[in-house]
Formats: structure tokens, sequence, C-alpha cells
């Protein structure tokens, strides 16, 4: 019987990976998720969107909140 490596891939639905992007003149925050931050003027604000972000989407994830206000 052949050694079949078992692939342990796990692949979350949703994956937060939020990287900035610049935009001509400003710079804005990007998450896989399909997240967009506004866009800065400074790339720090950038990244200060979307540690924010994470932040948020890793906590409701734990939290799991069921009624979203819109
Ligand atoms: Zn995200």
């Amino acid at each position: 019987m052949p050694a079949v490596a078992q692939q342990d891939e796990i692949t979350p639905f949703q994956e937060h990976h939020p990287t900035t992007v610049e935009q001509g003149r400003f710079c804005l925050a990007r998450c896989t998720c399909g997240w967009r931050g506004p866009a800065r003027r400074a790339r720090s604000r950038a990244r200060a969107d979307a540690a924010e972000h994470l932040e948020h989407a890793e906590g409701r994830s734990e939290g799991r909140v069921d009624a979203e206000p819109s």
C-alpha cells in the first residue's frame, strides 16, 4: 500500500488578507474577502484601516453576530 500523503489543506470559507494598494495619489486597504477601505492619502492610514477590518472580521467570526446593522 503506497503511502498517500494526505493533504490537510484547511481553506476557510473567507480568508482575510488585507493589503494596501496604491491608486494614483491615494492608498487604500483591500482584503481578499472583497472588502475595500476608503482611499487615504497616507499609507499608514490605509494600513490602519486594514488592521481595523481584520480585527472586526476576526472578532465577528468568533462572536457570531446574527443581527447585522445595515
Ligand atoms: Zn476581509
